[in-house]
């Protein structure tokens, strides 16, 4: 049977940025769920995985073959304040290589104490690592750049929260672990060349093709920037809320990272926040776009000693980009919300309608999902805004709009079809699945509710049952690091 061989190529990276670590073993693994379409497009040793071998490595009692585990280094801004953090219950089994050449981290969270622990215990409770592959997996149907979970093993242990939890390991996908919390982390505590060492493997890791540019740390800034600017407008489309947008949680390549108390939100207001630590909103969900640009403002701070060696050059060369960040965010998300409804064309044409539609959903305190799901089944009257002030004058200019363009309403049906989900991992249905799991050992809900959302376009009959907003007011619903 083939096994578990992995790669290590962090471990080329200066020694700083990472720390060995020893196996924590826990008592009882047993797999609870294994991602088996993850495992096949990866080519992974499947059949392995799931012996007691493999089930072993993926609970963190036993190495691949491959070297030395690490944990890494990183600091970080969190709620705009700076400290040093680092992989505290996390370790890299080690890197694959996928069989279309990319090379993956395969990473264990909850997997017990590392060197970066500070006073926590390194350990993490089933419920949450479960949420974790729920939610990423979901953002991955919807098409958003996100690491991947590839399973889940009970470790027999409990956890101690604010009461006794089941643990367990969840083994996650990137296509690296690599922060602009690395970054500030070695331009804060390492030398120029160490920091070159990390700009050098990252743009050759995620950003090759800058190898040859002129000044390829000022590019790497420009790419960084827009996979944000993507990666920010995705979320917006389907209102997905990070939560914690710390800088430690920001991943270089541009992927969605860390998935604690994120939740997609139900009734459309910007102002929405789950999250119980974000006392002041600071990462609400019409705040994200703003945030990653603070959070972009602090990657390139790190960059400046590449960027140019007189200090004032470099600034302003970093500052042109950063100045372009609110207008490339505008331009790409009028973009998308023309998609939202059909339209091509100038999209500084349609902001008004754009924008009109959001005030009255806003007013209404509509469903974000249903909302544009009615639309592009072309059932207005299932909107909560149908028969209000203001909304019959909207439909008609939408209508007069979308014969005004260069497509066929076909075209533009299918375009909305492929931009507003069906359904979303809602808040309720994620809980019930979880408690089902937890409580009662049963994964048949999860399983189910993974299976609706691999493709969240579908519009099928086996979707219908998962497109209720909960009953109760959602914006109750809080959601908690899961530490
Ligand atoms: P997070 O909020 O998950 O992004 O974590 C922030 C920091 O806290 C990271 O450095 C984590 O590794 C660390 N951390 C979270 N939970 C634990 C835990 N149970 N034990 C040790 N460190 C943890
Ligand atoms: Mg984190």
């Amino acid at each position: 049977m083939r096994k578990l061989k992995l790669e290590n190529s962090y471990k080329n990276l200066p020694s700083k940025l990472y720390s060995e670590v020893k196996l924590n073993p826990v008592r009882l693994p047993e797999l609870k769920v294994f991602n088996y379409a993850l495992a096949t497009e990866m080519g992974l040793p499947i059949d392995f995985l799931q012996s007691e071998a493999g089930v072993s490595i993926l609970a963190g009692n036993a190495s691949p073959e491959g070297g030395p585990l690490i944990s890494q280094a990183y600091a970080g801004h969190q709620f705009g304040s700076f400290t040093m953090l680092g992989d505290g219950r996390a370790m890299l089994l080690g890197e694959h290589i996928t069989p279309h050449g990319q090379l993956v981290d395969i990473q264990l969270k909850g997997s017990g104490k590392t060197p970066y622990s500070r006073g926590g215990d390194g350990r993490a409770a089933l419920g949450p690592m479960l949420r974790e592959y729920i939610i990423s997996e979901a953002m991955h149907g919807l098409g958003i750049p996100t690491t991947r979970s590839l399973s889940v093993v009970s470790t027999g242990e409990a956890v101690i929260r604010e009461k006794m939890l089941a643990g367990a390991v969840l083994a996650r996908v990137a296509s690296s672990h690599i922060r602009v919390g690395t970054f500030e982390f070695i331009a804060r505590w390492g030398t120029p060349e160490e920091l070159k060492a990390l700009a050098d493997y990252t743009i050759k890791r995620h950003y090759p093709q800058l190898d040859n540019e002129e000044n390829p740390y000022l590019s790497l800034l420009r790419e960084v920037v827009r996979r944000q600017v993507e990666l920010i407008v995705k979320w917006e489309n389907v209102g997905f809320i990070h939560g914690v947008m710390n800088t430690d949680n920001m991943s270089i390549s541009g992927e969605t990272i860390d998935y604690g108390p994120c939740a997609f939100m139900d009734t459309f207001n910007p102002m929405t926040v789950f999250s119980s630590i974000d006392t002041n909103g600071r990462y609400a969900f019409g705040r994200q776009r703003h945030i990653a640009g603070w959070n972009l403002a602090r990657f390139a701070e790190t960059l400046l000693p590449l960027i140019d060696k007189e200090s004032s050059k470099a600034l302003q060369l970093a500052q042109d980009i950063l100045s372009q960040y609110g207008n490339q965010h505008r331009k790409r998300w009028l973009v998308q919300m023309q998609s939202k409804l059909g339209l091509v064309g100038d999209p500084s044409e349609d902001e008004v309608l754009i924008n009109d539609l959001l005030d009255l959903m806003l007013k209404e305190k509509s469903d974000y999902t249903n909302t544009f799901r009615a639309l592009t089944l072309n059932q207005p009257k299932e909107t909560n805004l149908y028969g209000t002030e203001g909304f019959e004058k909207w439909y008609d200019s939408w209508q007069n709009r979308l014969e005004r363009q260069s497509i066929s309403r076909n075209e533009s049906d299918k375009m909305m079809r492929s931009t507003n989900p069906s359904i979303i991992p809602r808040n309720h249905q994620v809980e019930a699945a979880l408690e089902s799991a937890v409580k009662n050992n049963d994964y048949t809900i999860i399983e189910q509710l993974n299976k609706a959302l691999v493709d969240p376009y579908a519009y099928s009959k086996d979707q219908i049952s998962y497109v209720d907003p909960p009953s109760t007011n959602g914006l109750q619903y809080r959601t908690y690091c899961g530490t």
